[in-house]
């Protein structure tokens, strides 16, 4: 029989017990899994390895205790797959495992329905829909961010992303509560963290030519540049790179602090307890998904990093909802495409003294070769900043995303993509709910958690007017840099992609200095609480175009550094 902690008495119990001696022992006896740290943080993705590692690093004496629902598919805690020279070597392949990575949020009824399947099979009854694995019959299609998925594993999605790392534009910070100096020292200090660099590909003849002919085309104010990653080319081998993964951001300090630092795997962290006093969370449940155990884990410090759904989910399941839990949610319009390069650009490049030698040299390994492109020529890293005249964030690069593989229809060499993020405009309305909706009865209970037991969360999402129009020149915007650059792939024509593709969802735990319209406070420790504080990208305030995660490892080194301040009181004299 698995151990649950199925009343709030025994929890209470447990919170008791965990003040006496020896008291992990004396719950096992009486039939209960109980956990004593000083820090616990929920989700291993960067934001919750960001905060393990600045409390480790800047705090000797605290215990670390992460959970993650996910298990460790890398050998490497939390390293970056694409690290692999198979993905480097064919990073089409690399689409299948982000496809793998991404587990949907909300899938409406309507898309379980199957037209086509044979009478004689079995169907569920008109008015009803498949409710397994995040299918959620409250879910209206036309509010869904249909995309929107979310990465189970340690590591999180930083085991796939793409690693863009660019800086925020003023216009991209203007709710951020931080002053603008400290804001950007954290900004820096999450570069290094993240190992950013923007010169890795800069002896790429296609990245040296794609950027040269937008240079040559595109207003000098449009700013175009190398692309700022989260990348360092191999000093051993520089054909190859290595991505950062949390791995990179956790550095040496889970190695020097082995007996201060422990990671529990598939482990979902459900509910958070505030049992004595309402200002201090006392102790967090989580279920051991392998026996189904509950644990009670009794912390000094929370912190809950589980992603932009994840993390309110938690929050709701625990009954904190805070007006703003949820609410404010912020995700990107994503317009594609993907050109093949001109001619013109193609033939410039055996001339060009810079890759004469190379070009020679390819060919005379490969003479059936028609491209005068070297097979491990990097590929292009550009970037176009957001302006206030053009406010979007271009990549003109190629990597892999969970679409846009190339296959045998061209030479991936001649090929670019083109990828464009759109802001939307700050609402209140749009929102991310969980569980049940008040109206509807018990008939749809099979539907209101999703594939792990936890609340359903539902989207109620709209871009606004003015997003559409914003939108609207930003297509045009993307189709005049494609001219610029070749003819469309035949099937990557201009598209908007689905909502929520972006991955980007901002603002569902928001931070502030008006608890009314935000979750928590500057420092990101959620408002009237002492212990306990949240982080990701569902902290930032803003709507943004750039990609959000160095944003947010900003934020969370500075609320890393509140739990450190918090936990001086406990140091030994
Ligand atoms: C294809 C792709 C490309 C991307 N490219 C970029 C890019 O170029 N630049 C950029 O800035 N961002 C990019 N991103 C987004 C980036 O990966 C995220 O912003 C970043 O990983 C967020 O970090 P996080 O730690 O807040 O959340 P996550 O990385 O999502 O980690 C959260 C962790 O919490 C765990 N979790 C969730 N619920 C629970 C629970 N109840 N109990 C225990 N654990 C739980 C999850 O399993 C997960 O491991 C990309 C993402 C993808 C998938």
């Amino acid at each position: 029989m698995p151990i649950r902690l199925s009343s709030d008495d025994d929890v209470v119990r447990l919170i008791q017990l965990s003040k006496e001696p020896n008291a992990e022992k004396k719950a096992k006896e009486a039939g209960y899994r109980l956990v004593i740290t000083d820090v616990f943080i929920a989700g291993s993705g960067p934001i919750g390895c960001t905060y393990a590692r600045t409390i480790l690093d800047k705090n000797p004496s605290a215990h670390v205790l992460m959970a993650e629902i996910g298990s460790q598919d890398h050998p490497v805690m939390g390293s970056h797959f694409k690290n692999s020279v198979k993905y480097q070597k064919d990073i089409d392949s690399f689409v299948n495992v982000i496809k793998g990575a991404l587990q949907p949020v909300s899938v409406p009824p309507g898309d379980t329905l199957q037209t086509t399947l044979g009478e004689a099979a079995w169907a569920p009854p008109i008015g009803h829909a498949l409710v397994m694995q995040g299918n959620n019959p409250n879910q209206e299609p036309g509010l869904n961010l249909r995309a929107s998925a979310i990465t189970r594993t340690v590591g999180g999605m930083a085991t796939h992303w793409t690693c863009c790392c660019p800086l925020p534009h003023g216009q991209e910070r203007v709710s951020n509560p931080i002053p603008k100096d400290e804001f950007d020292g954290l900004l820096k200090e999450a570069g290094n963290l993240l190992n950013v660099h923007d010169n890795q590909y800069d002896h790429s003849i296609r990245h040296t030519k794609v950027k040269e002919a937008l240079l040559q085309e595109l207003p000098k104010a449009r700013g175009v540049s190398n692309l700022p990653l989260g990348v360092q080319r191999r000093s051993d081998n520089p054909e190859y790179v290595t991505w950062t993964g949390c791995d990179t951001i956790l550095g040496q300090s889970i190695e020097n602090n082995q007996t201060r630092f422990k990671l529990m795997t598939e482990t979902r962290v459900t509910q958070l307890y505030s049992s004595f006093d309402p200002k201090m969370v006392e102790a967090v449940k989580v279920r051991d998904l392998n026996n189904n155990d509950d644990v009670l884990i009794v912390a000094k410090t929370f912190t809950i990093c589980c992603g932009a759904i994840g993390t309110p989910q938690i929050l709701w399941n625990s009954n904190i909802r805070p007006d703003a839990l949820g609410r404010y949610l912020s995700e990107q319009s994503m317009a594609f495409c993907q050109i093949v390069l001109k001619r013109s650009i193609v033939e410039s490049i055996p001339g060009d003294s810079r890759f004469k030698e190379r070009v020679e040299h390819h060919k005379k390994q490969h003479p059936n070769d028609p491209l005068p492109i070297p097979f491990n020529d990097p590929e292009p890293q550009v970037y176009i900043p957001y302006t206030s005249d053009h406010p979007w964030h271009v990549q003109v690069h190629r990597d892999a995303f969970s679409y846009g593989d190339v296959g045998p229809k061209a030479d991936p060499r001649v090929v670019v993509d083109l990828r464009f993020f759109g802001k939307s405009k700050i609402s209140k309305e749009n929102r991310v709910t969980f569980g049940p909706k008040e109206q509807i009865g018990d008939e749809w209970k099979a539907g209101n958690t999703d594939i792990y037991g936890m609340p359903q969360p539902t989207f109620e999402v709209k871009r606004s007017k003015e997003d559409g129009e914003r939108d609207q020149r930003m297509m045009k915007d993307m189709t005049d840099i494609a001219n610029i650059l070749g003819a469309y792939l035949p099937g990557s024509n201009p598209q908007f992609m689905e909502p929520g593709l972006a991955l980007h969802v901002t603002g569902t735990t928001r931070i502030g200095s008006d608890p009314k319209t935000s979750v928590a406070d500057p420092d990101s420790r959620v408002h009237n609480f002492r212990n306990l504080w949240v982080g990701g990208n569902s902290v930032i305030p803003d709507a943004t175009a750039c990609n959000p995660t160095r944003t947010s490892v900003a934020y969370a080194l500075k609320g890393a550094g509140a739990v450190n301040k918090y936990l001086e009181q406990f140091k030994p004299e």
